[in-house]
């Protein structure tokens, strides 16, 4: 029996966890490891921070997930990873060895490396910070708001695009839900009571997909008064102003930000990591230097954007090839990446996005309308009840093939 070890329950581990579940007492002993309790469902945040959605919608709880499947779970902090023994070392001083490694562990969305964000900085990338800004959000009496992504690098060792702001998603669900919360709910005035400004670091928002999707956000942005700032990198936030590298600043009541992503600690100390600490693997999303360990999601260097939709794309290529590794004969999907989101907009609103262009593809898909809403609402709900287990890949195939066609 070969020892399998999932390091990190979030999307792509989990996706991974139930691709090889099949195998467990028959050819694997299967470890899953993680430092939370429940895995994280992130897309549903924005609607803790901005509608005041119980937290519990956004929470899968994994001992029993995992247990109930054959495998063991670990809720430990792994701080170590020795590639040459084959051993993990945890928090608590103990250590598991593996034959095989599959580093799912995500990106650490850096606060700290922001002045000033912890005493005036709000964000919506946890569960702490998604309710602490609810908390702030349904208190606000209007004022500026100012909102966008830090500027985060990376390393050289694979061929990815280089965004500087990986995820600028959720920039989108937070200046289009708050506007929504602020205007119909609150009362409040645009550009009069309250005054959204965003924020990119990048030459263009949006920087991972086509002219359509980028269009379409920006006419709506122009509609409910949101006005965009490019190329402005974060430096500071302060009580109320907030201040970029290039000299200038705005006035600032409230500041709602994407933190730099980084690497976790544990792989800035191994030598498993590139030069910013992020996994490099090739296509199949094997290490290109330790053939036994295998990666998927924001971890990777390849992933770009960091998204969900791409960490279960490259956990269903580690999962593929692992079980290649262990003599069952599964097709490996391509590494074929797209962006795919659906951005909500506050009520009954939200826009669907697909597009592949930051790869060289064609499509490059905006949908616009309350079915978009519904199809959010129904993916969250079954990623929920479901333990975080994806739709059949008949269903995703299906939904993809059906959004191609209309592009
Ligand atoms: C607000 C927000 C909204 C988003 N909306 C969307 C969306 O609509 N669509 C979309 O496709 N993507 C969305 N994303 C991006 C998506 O959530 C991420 O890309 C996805 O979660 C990445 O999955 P992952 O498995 O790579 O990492 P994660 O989901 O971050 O999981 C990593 C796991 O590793 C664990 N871990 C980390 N370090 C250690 C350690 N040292 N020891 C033990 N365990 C550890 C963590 O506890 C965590 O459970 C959103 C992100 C945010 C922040």
């Amino acid at each position: 029996m070969k020892k399998v070890v999932i390091l990190g329950a979030g999307f792509a581990g989990l996706h991974i966890f139930y691709k090889i579940r099949h195998l467990i007492g028959k050819k694997i002993e299967l470890t899953v490891v993680d430092s939370r309790k429940e895995s994280l469902l992130k897309p549903s945040l924005p609607e803790v921070a901005f509608e005041g959605a119980p937290i519990k919608h956004s929470l899968v709880e994994l001992e029993q997930t995992v247990t109930s499947r054959g495998a063991t779970f670990v809720n430990e902090e792994v701080d170590a990873i020795d590639p040459d023994a084959k051993q993990l070392s945890f928090k608590n001083g103990e250590s598991l060895e593996y034959d095989y490694l599959l580093i799912t562990l995500g990106a650490v969305k850096n606060y700290d490396a922001i002045p000033g964000f912890r005493d005036y900085g709000y964000s919506v990338c946890d569960d702490t910070q998604a309710q602490r800004l609810w908390e702030r959000v349904k208190n606000f009496e209007g004022g500026k708001i100012v909102t966008g992504a830090a500027l985060s690098t990376w390393g050289s060792r694979v061929d990815a695009p280089p965004l500087k702001a990986p995820c600028e998603g959720p920039i989108g669900e937070i200046m289009f839900m708050l506007d929504h919360y602020l205007h119909h709910e609150k009362g409040l005035e645009r550009a009069g009571d309250f005054k959204i400004d965003v924020f990119t670091p990048g030459e263009i928002f949006f920087e991972d997909v086509g002219d359509v999707p980028r269009n379409a956000v920006g006419k709506v942005m122009q509609e409910r008064s949101i006005d965009l700032h490019n190329n402005k990198v974060l430096k500071e936030i302060g009580k109320d102003f907030i201040a970029f590298e290039d000299g200038t600043s705005m006035p600032c009541d409230l500041a709602i930000v994407i933190p730099p992503y980084t690497a976790p600690q544990v792989l800035l100390d191994s030598k498993l990591g590139d030069e910013k600490g992020f996994i490099p693997t090739d296509k199949t999303m094997r290490h290109l230097d330790y053939p036994e360990i295998f990666a998927a999601g924001d971890i990777t260097a390849l992933a770009q954007p960091k998204l969900g939709h791409v960490a279960i794309i490259q956990g269903a290529i580690a999962a593929a090839t692992l079980l290649n590794e262990l003599g069952e004969k599964v097709e490996i999907p391509p590494h074929k990446l797209e962006v795919f989101c659906i951005m909500n907009m506050g009520g009954h609103d939200a826009t669907l996005i697909l597009s592949d262009v930051l790869y060289g593809g064609h499509t490059d898909l905006a949908i616009h309308s309350p079915l978009a809403k519904m199809m959010k609402w129904g993916f969250d709900s079954y990623l929920y009840y479901n333990k975080g287990h994806m739709p059949p890949d008949f269903a995703l195939d299906a939904t993809d093939k059906l959004l191609k066609m209309m592009s």
